[in-house]
């Protein structure tokens, strides 16, 4: 039978965590701790200054994760009750200025409809709109999108097909942002996860969001740099879990353990982090799953050479391809510097996949001296400065994360993610280790959302079992 007030250990600050722990303690419970690896609460949340050189106005709040509340979802109403919400800092993800590779701006014209039927495409693929054959003759995203883009290809005349094809191909890179994936990897059986919807930034950065409900769990109840080396759930009364901490190994123990670490640390970690080990479904699932890698490379100037909240993509031409042989092939892979409405000296670039590992072990001047190299060519301007200041994300070298976040990959189901998402249950119903975390959440999978929703849905799923059983205790007078 539940006790009133169970001991529950979340492992992991990020914003699964602290929403279940928050959650928890709203619902009334009192004996809730969180153990976090790191220094820091947020997780893949997390918005630092950047740039402070004392000549620009103010130094940046950058966002190393997690950048904009996609579309709508539960993430928009919990910022807007903490005011957090700037209607100003939307953003389009396909929106900038489009430049070639042979240093001209693309046809304004085929711009716009590459972007329109672009949209068309991934509004088919997330709206549900494939039919069962088609998935089955185009498994991946990639091959649906080639698929669909060579009908429009059709419809236009001879001289514009190059050049509408090399925009599209640039677009698809965008799209590799929403996975950190490339698209022949990501299948076609998503969920429903891209809701419609501008990109939002959030005012004072996203960790705002995380400071907001740390206030509620309290720090003493969030232990940082206590990594949890163990959860022993042999005994369902009473799990163990080993930590390390700077004080050396700590146990604790908990009526009920709550995990919110990432997809990509439970593929690289569970086989020594449970014990016993996890039944062999939900292994399965965790192995089918992807995991990718987004990075960014934030890029500070003194003085602005792009216009104001425009960006530039840039658009591969095929008849250049001689003057970007003395490129590394990492960046013949940029397809994006995003201008950010909040940040008018900061111009960010997202590497995915493969080149986004390997952008992960390449020194800043090194990076810093191609970027430059790049951005003239494509600009057609030698006077292009060298970014004054330039920081670059390592989430995929971190063992606390070990990527960016979950994709559907080919083999895999959304009934993948709902396997992940099952609590280990002992005899008598008690949940003993329940699943939280973005790659737990089918509606929302890799999005703040999902996070959001994932920790709320286990601390409830506690909380229910709490109040089932005492109005099932209570006598009738
Ligand atoms: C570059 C990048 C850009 C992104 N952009 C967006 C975006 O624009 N919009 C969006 O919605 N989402 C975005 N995301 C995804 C979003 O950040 C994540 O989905 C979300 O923050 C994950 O939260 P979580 O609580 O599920 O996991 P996490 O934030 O990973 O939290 C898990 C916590 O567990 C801790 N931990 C790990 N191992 C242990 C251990 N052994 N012991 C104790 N603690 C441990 C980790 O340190 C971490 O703090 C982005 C992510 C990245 C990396």
């Amino acid at each position: 039978m539940a006790c009133k007030d169970p001991s529950v250990l979340v492992i992991g600050a990020g914003l699964a965590g602290l929403a279940a722990g928050c959650h928890l303690i709203k619902g009334g419970l009192t004996r809730v701790t969180v153990l976090e690896a790191g220094d820091r609460i947020g997780g893949r949340i997390h918005s630092v200054p950047f740039g402070d050189d004392g000549e620009t106005e103010d130094p940046a709040t950058v966002e190393l994760g997690a950048t904009w509340i996609h579309g709508k979802g539960p993430v928009n109403e919990l910022a807007k009750t903490f005011d957090l919400i700037d209607c100003d800092l939307t953003e389009d993800e396909y929106y900038g200025m489009y430049v070639g590779s042979n240093g001209t701006k693309c046809n304004e014209e085929l711009v716009r409809k590459a972007r329109e039927e672009f949209r068309k495409i991934i509004e088919e693929l997330y709206g549900n709109k494939l039919s069962a054959s088609s998935k089955t003759l185009y498994p991946t995203i990639l091959e649906y999108i080639q698929y669909r883009l060579d009908q429009v290809v059709e419809t236009l005349p001879d001289n514009d097909r190059n050049e509408f094809k090399d925009i599209c191909r640039t677009l698809t890179k965008v799209e590799e942002e929403n996975h950190g994936a490339a698209l022949e990897d990501v299948s076609v059986f998503i969920p429903d996860s891209i809701t419609p919807g501008n990109n939002i930034s959030l005012t004072g950065g996203y960790s705002a969001l995380i400071s907001r409900l740390a206030h509620t769990v309290t720090d003493k109840r969030i232990h940082l740099k206590t990594e949890v080396i163990n959860i022993d759930y042999t005994n369902p009364e009473e799990v163990n879990v080993l930590c390390e901490s700077e004080n050396g190994a700590i146990m604790y123990t908990a009526d009920h353990v709550i995990v919110t670490i990432s997809l990509g640390v439970l593929k690289n970690d569970h086989q020594i982090l449970f014990n016993p080990g996890l039944p062999f479904e939900k292994i399965a699932s965790i192995s089918k799953l992807g995991y990718g890698t987004a990075s960014k490379i934030i890029l500070r100037y003194k003085t602005p050479f792009w216009s104001q909240h425009e960006g530039m993509k840039l658009v591969w031409r095929n008849d250049t391809t001689e003057s970007n042989t003395n490129l590394p092939s990492w960046a013949k892979c940029l397809y994006t510097f995003n201008a950010m409405a909040a940040n008018p000296y900061t111009l960010d670039v997202w590497l995915c996949g493969e080149e986004g590992k390997e952008i992960e072990t390449i020194p800043n001047d090194v990076i810093a001296l191609v970027l430059t190299t790049v951005l003239r060519q494509f600009l057609n301007d030698p006077t292009i400065p060298e970014p004054d200041s330039i920081l670059k994300t390592s989430w995929f070298s971190n063992r606390q994360f070990r990527g960016s976040y979950s994709y559907i990959r080919v083999g895999s189901t959304v009934e993948d993610v709902r396997i992940l998402a099952m609590p280990l249950v002992a005899k008598d119903n008690k949940p003993v280790l329940l699943f939280a975390g973005e790659a737990t959440d089918i509606d929302y999978l890799a999005s703040t959302h999902g996070s959001l929703n994932s920790g709320i849905r286990e601390a409830n799923r506690l909380l229910m079992r709490q109040m089932n059983t005492f109005i099932s205790h209570v006598k009738p007078c």
